[in-house]
This record gives structure tokens, C-alpha cells and sequence, in this order.
């Protein structure tokens, strides 16, 4: 640019002229870099870069969805404020059955150290559960001043309030130490915040105010309200949506159905089947009612029971059970599985209760506790469905 300029306006410019030309330039050069910047960022939000317009202060997508550029949390946060990970994940064998010991030098910290595990075990659609455990550990949280803790998180200098392991080597992260010295841990939400965020790390999950570790996809770009913000002892954040998202984004939720009911008034028949492509949002008599919960398609941590389908069609009636038999036995016709439940309760998941109208000969399940009466009288819990977010 600078040469052609020269060129075609000879030489009676002025040097001062030329600097400025070339000021252009690289306020040019500047200026396309922000925008492909902001396209970057759009992009990640699902747009395709090709249909963007920049239009000073919107980017323009598909010619009219616009993205105000100071939303975007671009400029001196770049770089920053993501949420991240390190490339050393757990494998997804791993993430449901994490053992969490709390050691002696830390029992007074036993029930904030379980508000922080549960934090993270309620983060929605990740296969990550923690349990804590008191002997064969696979993470251990210490003081730091307990002589077994590991070397290297010992005797933590005073401005450092912890130290958390990254996962490694398809596991959890195994040690996390914390200062009892340092002055950061007056409240029990500040205790909390900091065990949570040191859990993060051992499941692999970065500072998002660092540059450091890989950004994770589909998660915000400014997230001040993150409880992964590093450097911030003595907060007392809770985890943020985007730390949940980005959570379920490393460790997702293997394949599952929503166990979809319907009812059909004049059969009189509460029907049930993993997802809506078997009858839609209604057919044969039958109309959609309720999610009540989800069932996998394959074993999947504690959901490793299949539930069977019968029919009964002298009654019309449909039939749910994790016990073959029981249906063989009461005359029914097997249908099929529909999924794989759980036969006892844990976090995330919740009692199908089963009643029985024995007037209209009628199964119906339903999770929520205040459902039945009238004809359906309750029988028992048939099985634990994971609960539907
Ligand atoms: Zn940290």
C-alpha cells in the first residue's frame, strides 16, 4: 500500500503525509483484526463466519441479527475470562465414581467439604459423582501441615491459600492441600468457594482469568461471575452457569430418552416409551402428558438395571418393571426394554412411584410425589429414573 501510494502520487508529498498513510495502514491492519476477533467470538456462538457483516458498533449475522460488539466482552479482556481446561481429562469410565477421602488434619472441614462435592455432583448433564469415601481414595484433601501430606504440598507459603492436583493420567487430580494459616477461610462460604474451586481442578477444569490450558467450546467469553477466577481467595462464589456448562462440555451425559407418558381416557391406560419417536406428542388413542425422567440407552453409572415394557391387552394395560418375571407372572406380554434405571435412590435421580387402579385395570407411574389417588391407589417405587433438567 505504502509503495503504490508513493508511486502515484510522486514525490510531492510530504514526509509527514506518508507517516500518516501509514498510520492508516496500521490502524487498518488493527481494525481487521478486532473484527475477525468479533466474528471468532459470534462464531462460537454457532454462526458461520461467511454470512457476518461488521457494522461498527454491531456484528450482523444472516443480515439481521446483530451482536452489540461491547456485549461480546472483547478488548481488554481478551484472552481472559474463559472458561478452561487442561488437556489431561479424566476418561469418562472414571467420572462417575470418583472416590474423595477427607483427611483427619481436615475433619473439621467434613461439611463444607461436601457442600463443595455436592456443587459439583448437582452440575447438570455431566456424568462427574463424587463420593466420599473413608478408606481407598482416589483424592485427598489435606492441611498442609499434616505430615502425610505429599511433598511438594507441604508447608504452603502464607499468600497461598491451597493448591488442588490437575487430573492426570485418566484420573482425578489426587491430592488438594490447603493453608489453615492463611487468613482467607473466615466464613464457611468462603471454605466452600475455595474447596470447589480446587475440586475443579482436579477434574481438569482451568482458571478462566488465565491464558493458560484450553478454551472450552460453547461457553461464554466474559464470565466474571465464574467460580474457576483464579487469584480470588476469600471470595465466596458459588459456581456459575457457565462453570456448569463447561463442566457438562468436558464430561457430557451419555445418550439417554425422556421416559415420555401418555394417556389414553378410553382404555383407560397410561402408556410409557423412551422419547417421542414411537407415538409423537400423541396417537392411537394416547396423549403426551409428561417427561417424567430419563432413561439410558446403555448401563450408565447407577442406572445399570434395564426397565421392561409389558401389555396386557385383555385389560389394555401397560406394564413397567425391572424384575422379568414379575411381569411373565401377572400374564403379561413382554414388549421390550426401555431403558436402563436404577433400583436404589442417588443424586440426580428420583422415585417413579407406581399405583394400580384396579376399577379401570390401570399402571400408572408418575415421579411427582403428590400424583394418584382417586382409583390409583399407590404401590411402591418401581425404580429410580434420573432426574429431567
Ligand atoms: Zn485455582
Amino acid at each position: 500500500m505504502v509503495v503504490s501510494f508513493a508511486i502515484l502520487t510522486g514525490c510531492s508529498n510530504d514526509p509527514v503525509k506518508n507517516d500518516s498513510s501509514l498510520q492508516d495502514d496500521n490502524n487498518q491492519i488493527r481494525n481487521d483484526m478486532q473484527t475477525n476477533v468479533y466474528f471468532d467470538r459470534v462464531a462460537e456462538l454457532g454462526f458461520d463466519t461467511k454470512l457476518m457483516e461488521d457494522n461498527g458498533e454491531l456484528v450482523i449475522v444472516e443480515g439481521d441479527i446483530a451482536f452489540k460488539k461491547t456485549d461480546l466482552g472483547i478488548g481488554s479482556k481478551l484472552g481472559k475470562t474463559m472458561q478452561r481446561k487442561v488437556s489431561s481429562l479424566i476418561s469418562t469410565s472414571n467420572t462417575n465414581n470418583i472416590r474423595l477421602m477427607v483427611h483427619s488434619s481436615m475433619s473439621g472441614w467434613n461439611s463444607v467439604i461436601s457442600s463443595a462435592v455436592s456443587a459439583w455432583n448437582t452440575s447438570p448433564y455431566s456424568t462427574i459423582h463424587i463420593d466420599i469415601v473413608t478408606s481407598s481414595p482416589e483424592l485427598t484433601i489435606y492441611s498442609d501441615s499434616a505430615t502425610a501430606c505429599p511433598s511438594g504440598f507441604q508447608n504452603l507459603a502464607s499468600n497461598t491459600c491451597g493448591l488442588g492436583a490437575y487430573s492426570w493420567n485418566d484420573n482425578v487430580g489426587t491430592t488438594i492441600s490447603i493453608n489453615l494459616d492463611a487468613p482467607y477461610f473466615p466464613t464457611d462460604a468462603q471454605k466452600i468457594y475455595f474447596i470447589t474451586q480446587e475440586i475443579g481442578h482436579t477434574l481438569g477444569l482451568a482458571h478462566t482469568n488465565e491464558t493458560d490450558g484450553d478454551f472450552i467450546g460453547t461457553t461464554l467469553w466474559t464470565d466474571n461471575n465464574s467460580l474457576m477466577l483464579g487469584g480470588d481467595c476469600g471470595s465466596s462464589k458459588t459456581l456459575s452457569s457457565y462453570d456448569k456448562k463447561a463442566l457438562s462440555c468436558l464430561y457430557p451425559l451419555p445418550w439417554g430418552s425422556s421416559f415420555v407418558r401418555y394417556w389414553n381416557p378410553t382404555d383407560c391406560d397410561h402408556f410409557y416409551t423412551a422419547g417421542i419417536s414411537e407415538i409423537g406428542y400423541g396417537a392411537y388413542g394416547y396423549t403426551f402428558e409428561s417427561i417424567e425422567g430419563v432413561t439410558f440407552l446403555t448401563p450408565y453409572s447407577y442406572s445399570t438395571t434395564p426397565l421392561y415394557r409389558f401389555y396386557h391387552s385383555g385389560i389394555t394395560d401397560h406394564f413397567y418393571t425391572t424384575d422379568y418375571n414379575e411381569g411373565i407372572n401377572a400374564g403379561y406380554t413382554y414388549e421390550g426394554v426401555v431403558g436402563y434405571v436404577s433400583t436404589s435412590s442417588h443424586t440426580n435421580y428420583v422415585p417413579l412411584y407406581q399405583h394400580w387402579n384396579a376399577n379401570g385395570g390401570d399402571h400408572f407411574y408418575t415421579t411427582n410425589p403428590t400424583e394418584g389417588g382417586g382409583d390409583w391407589v399407590y404401590e411402591k417405587i418401581a425404580c429410580y429414573l434420573f432426574k429431567a433438567f
